[in-house]
């Protein structure tokens, strides 16, 4: 649609951030226009309305986009968090980062068996998709769905977090 090849524009590329070598895909522009917003937001949940109970998103930037998708779909909302955040009892997961691990963490108070919907901003090598995949189903929930905003495709993400669907790509 016009409005999500507007959304595609709206995404900028920085150079050298947060590191030398790195070329960051910024977002803030696409979630600051009205238009994009929308058009995103449904083209995130459309393959899986009906699909899912909750949508879960990942801290940070996956909240805000998760958060719009559940008011579109007329689900609820969960985080999934860094370490040490949640103040409720958690299941937690480690993973690999390009240099060091990371942990994130996931309450634990969803009725068993809720279908979930996985939201990102971007997919780069998959680590923190694929983390969430499995601290989602360690907790005994399904995940119906993985959507992302943005594919980095060189980086082969999908490779590890399995079946994806994305908006935009590179
Ligand atoms: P991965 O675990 O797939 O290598 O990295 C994905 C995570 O890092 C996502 O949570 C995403 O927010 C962040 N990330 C990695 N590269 C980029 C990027 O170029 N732009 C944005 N906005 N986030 C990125």
């Amino acid at each position: 649609s016009p409005a999500l090849v507007r959304a595609e524009s709206l995404i900028r590329s920085i150079a050298d951030y947060p590191q030398p070598g790195v070329l960051f895909r910024d977002i803030t522009p696409l979630l600051a226009d009205r238009e994009a917003l929308h058009a995103t937001t449904e083209a995130l949940v459309a393959p899986f309305l009906g699909s899912f109970d909750v949508v879960a998103g990942i801290e940070a930037r996956g909240f805000i986009l998760a958060g719009a998708a559940a008011i579109a779909a007329g689900s609820g909302f969960v985080p999934i968090r860094k370490a040490g955040k949640l103040p409720a009892p958690a299941a937690s997961v480690d993973y690999a980062l390009e240099y060091g691990t990371a942990t994130i963490e996931m309450h634990d108070d969803l009725p068993a068996g809720s279908r979930i919907l996985l939201i990102d901003d971007v997919l780069a090598t998959g680590g923190t998709l694929a983390a969430g995949r499995r601290i989602v189903e360690e907790l005994g929930y399904v995940v119906t769905g993985i959507s992302v905003l943005f594919e980095i495709e060189a980086l082969h993400g999908r490779d590890i977090v399995g079946d994806v669907h994305t908006v935009f790509r590179s």
